[in-house]
C-alpha cells in the first residue's frame, strides 16, 4: 500500500515537473520568436540553445551576421576605441566579427593615415597591431557580438621570422589567434610604399609556418591581385603557386583577386576564372568584402545578376565582411553605410547560399572549433 502511495506522488511529482519545464519552455520559444521579429542576437546561433526559432528573411536583417574582414587599426595615426567599434558592429547586428591587424604598418611617427598619401615612405607588416588587439579582446570581453583574432604579422616575401612570431603570440595569448590574415601576397597598390611582393621562390619558404597552420586547421587569407586593368591576370601564377604547394592548407583569397587597379575586369571572364580554381582547389575560399569591389562588380543589375548566380553555385565557398579599417575620422555611419554597400547583394541570394554565407555557417565550419559552439539557424520556408 506504502508502495502505491509513493508511486503515486512520484509520477504525480514527474507530471508537475514535465508541465513546468513545457510551459517554461513555451515562453522561452514565444518569447524567442518574439525577439527574432526583425533583428537577431547572438543566442540564435548558439547550438546549445535548442529552441532558436528559424529565420524570416523577410522581416530579420538581410545584411551579413559576420564581419570576416575588419582591421580594428588603421595604416597609421588614431584609430576608432575599441569599445566604440564594437558598438557599431552591435548596431549593425553583426554578431560574429574576426579582427585582423593591418598587412602594412606606417611608422608610428607618420603623419599619414592612409599609406597613398605618404608615397615614398614603407608601409610593412609588424606584430604591433596584433598584440593591441588581444590586449583589447581580453580587456574588453563583449555580450553581444562574438569576436576572434588573426595574426597578420607575417611578411610573405621574408618567411624566415613567421614561425618565430607565432611562438611569441603563443607564448603571450595561447590559443586566442584563431586565423592568419589579412597578408599581402602581391599588393598593387602598395608599391609604392616599399611593399616587396612575395616571388615563387619566396612562396616555396613558406613551409614551416604553412604545416603549422595546416596542423591547427588555421585558415590563412591572402591578398593577392590578380592584375590591373591594363593586364587582368598579369599576377596569376602567384596564386597558382601557393595552391599548388600547400593544397591542404585553408586559403581564403581576399576580395576575388579584385581591387582599386582592376575596375574593369569582364565578370564573365572573372567568374570563370574564379571557378576553375574553385573547382580546382576545395581548401580555397574567396572573400567578398570591400566597398570598391561592390561599387565596380555589383554595381548594375545585369553584373549583379552574374555574381549572385556564381555566389549561388558556390554557396559553400564565399565569406562575408566589410574591409572596414577603423581611423579615428571614421564614425558609426561610415560603418555602417560599408556594411550595407558589401552586405547588399546577399539579400539576392536563395536561402541555401544566404544561410552559408549571411547567416556565417561558412565561417563556423572554417574557423577552427566553431562549429561546437554555433550553427546558422535554419531558414523559414514562407
Ligand atoms: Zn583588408
Amino acid at each position: 500500500m506504502r508502495t502505491m502511495r509513493s508511486l503515486f506522488y512520484l509520477a504525480l511529482m514527474i507530471i508537475t515537473v514535465g508541465f513546468t519545464i513545457y510551459l517554461s519552455d513555451q515562453s522561452v520559444y514565444l518569447a524567442s520568436a518574439k525577439e527574432a521579429q526583425g533583428t537577431r542576437s547572438l543566442g540564435m546561433f548558439e547550438k546549445l540553445n535548442k529552441l532558436r526559432p528559424c529565420y524570416n528573411r523577410s522581416t530579420q536583417p538581410k545584411t551579413a551576421v559576420t564581419d570576416l574582414h575588419l582591421h580594428p587599426q588603421p595604416f597609421g595615426g588614431s584609430s576608432i576605441p575599441y569599445q566604440e567599434l564594437m558598438s557599431y558592429l552591435d548596431k549593425n547586428k553583426v554578431q560574429f566579427v574576426l579582427l585582423y591587424g593591418i598587412g602594412q604598418t606606417l611608422p608610428y611617427d607618420s603623419k599619414c593615415t592612409y599609406y597613398l598619401d605618404c608615397i615614398g615612405t614603407n608601409a610593412l607588416p609588424s606584430i604591433k597591431n596584433d598584440f593591441e588587439n588581444a590586449a583589447n579582446y581580453v580587456e574588453f570581453p563583449q555580450k553581444n557580438t562574438h569576436v576572434a583574432l588573426s595574426m597578420t604579422f607575417s611578411d610573405l616575401a621574408n618567411p624566415q621570422g613567421v614561425v618565430a612570431g607565432i611562438k611569441l603570440l603563443d607564448a603571450e595569448y595561447p590559443g586566442l589567434f584563431q586565423w592568419m590574415g589579412e597578408v599581402n601576397l602581391h599588393k598593387e597598390a602598395l608599391r609604392g610604399n616599399g611593399h616587396e611582393p612575395a616571388s615563387i621562390e619566396d612562396i616555396a619558404q613558406w613551409k614551416d609556418f604553412m604545416v603549422i597552420l595546416q596542423k591547427r586547421g588555421i585558415p590563412i587569407s591572402l591578398h593577392s591581385d590578380l592584375g590591373d586593368n591594363n593586364n587582368p591576370t598579369k599576377n596569376l601564377a602567384l596564386m597558382r603557386e601557393v595552391l599548388r604547394l600547400y593544397p591542404k592548407n585553408k586559403i581564403v583569397w581576399m576580395h576575388m583577386g579584385l581591387s582599386r587597379e582592376l575596375t574593369k575586369m569582364n565578370p564573365k571572364e572573372h567568374i570563370k576564372l574564379m571557378s576553375e580554381f574553385l573547382d580546382k582547389n576545395p581548401n580555397l575560399y574567396l572573400d567578398i568584402s570591400w566597398t570598391v569591389i561592390a561599387e565596380a562588380y555589383f554595381d548594375t543589375p545585369e553584373k549583379r545578376a552574374l555574381y549572385v548566380k556564381f555566389f549561388n553555385r558556390y554557396p559553400t565557398r564565399i565569406l562575408a565582411g566589410t574591409d572596414f579599417v577603423a581611423a579615428a575620422n571614421k564614425n558609426l555611419e561610415i560603418y555602417t553605410k560599408e556594411a550595407n554597400v558589401t552586405g547588399s547583394i546577399l539579400a539576392d541570394l536563395n536561402n541555401k547560399a544566404f544561410r552559408a554565407i549571411a547567416l556565417g555557417q561558412n565561417y563556423f565550419d572554417l574557423a577552427p572549433n566553431l562549429s561546437d559552439k554555433f550553427e546558422a539557424p535554419k531558414i523559414c520556408s514562407l
